[in-house]
């Protein structure tokens, strides 16, 4: 169940961007390892029809792409059932017949949308109902309920219920392609124009630090700015009267590091619970978070267990330069 390797194909008439797309689910889930097939795959007859067209599909493709645990393949051509998808094996093929008398929503919603309805389906994660609840199981027997599922992108309570600790696990993840989703189509927005909004980042870091260091952390801080990175500072980034947890949950998704400031006061930030579930947020997302040992540090305390694969900065020695270290685990780039 864990890193299920899916491979992604469209075919040459469907207009979607599948590599963004994917690139946006990749940065949401961590059970996956989904990417985009080299190539389009050629659907050669008039209707999709399973299992015909899922056999004629599974000829085309290379050696490579069948160590694939799950195939799927988008293409605009309608099947004879008028399904949006159907599985024959590890080959899954998407329809999206008929897209513009659906939704005025982009097809990358769609292929976003329909991906999720896939993991719902292929992690058991509810079941097919047709009560109309707007729910990503709703089964959507007129196809034109895929625009109000794609504005609802929702999963309803009956169907997160009775779930294993590691169906909730993968579940969470599939919830924040779903919110993506939601908020991106009730803005009547490309998920992908979403995505790359979200990508272009706000802030390069959020800092983290026990408020009995301010000094050296505000001095740190306003080189870092120097050095042209953005910072998510408490200080400068909180309107009077607001919780730093309400406000860092809206933009926590457009900073792309987080750095963990020790100093002689001892104990990690980390150890403070909310601060602990933001940090977690963004390993889970895959961004990094960055230990740093302050110059006055008496003794380095343990990492948590997420956070012990990664490398520590540190102030207390002058080689390699700390200040420079640091940067390069902001930017990515050495310096
Ligand atoms: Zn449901």
């Amino acid at each position: 169940m864990d890193n299920t390797k899916i491979i992604v194909f469209q075919d040459s008439a469907v207009k979607i961007n599948v590599s963004q797309v994917i690139k946006g689910i990749n940065r949401k889930v961590s059970f996956l390892n989904i990417s985009s097939g080299k190539g389009k795959l050629q659907i050669n007859a008039d209707e999709v029809s399973s299992p015909s067209t899922h056999n004629a599909i599974r000829k085309q493709l290379t050696k490579d792409t069948e160590k694939a645990d799950i195939l799927i393949l988008f293409t605009n051509k309608k099947y004879d059932n008028n399904y949006f998808w159907e599985a024959d094996g590890n080959i899954i093929i998407v329809s999206l017949y008929g897209w513009q008398w659906l939704t005025k929503l982009s097809r990358n919603n769609g292929a976003a949308y329909l991906i999720c309805d896939i993991l719902m389906d292929l992690y058991s994660l509810g079941s097919t109902h047709s009560d109309n609840t707007g729910c990503i199981n709703d089964f959507m027997q007129d196809k034109t309920n895929i625009d109000t599922g794609m504005r609802c992108s929702f999963v309803c309570a009956n169907c997160s219920s009775h779930l294993s600790k590691k169906q909730n696990k993968i579940l969470n993840d599939i919830k924040k392609i779903l919110d993506d989703i939601c908020l991106s189509s009730r803005q009547g927005m490309d998920i992908c124009e979403y995505w790359d909004l979200g990508t272009k980042s706000l802030f390069d870091a959020f800092i983290c630090y026990n408020s009995q260091d301010k000094t050296r952390i505000t001095k740190l801080k306003n080189r870092l700015k120097k050095a042209g990175i953005k910072t998510w500072f408490d200080e400068d980034q909180l309107p009077p009267g607001r919780t730093w947890q309400n406000i860092l949950e809206e933009q926590i998704s457009s900073i792309r590091t987080a750095v963990v400031f020790v100093g002689q006061n001892g104990i990690g930030p980390w150890q403070r619970l909310e601060v602990k579930a933001f940090l977690q947020e963004f390993v889970g997302r895959g961004c990094p978070v960055i230990p740093v040992i302050l110059p006055n540090c008496k003794q380095v305390p343990e990492l948590p267990i997420f956070l012990r694969q990664m490398t520590w900065v540190d102030f207390r020695k002058k080689k390699p330069n700390p200040f420079e270290h640091l940067l390069w685990g902001i930017t990515g780039k050495k310096h």
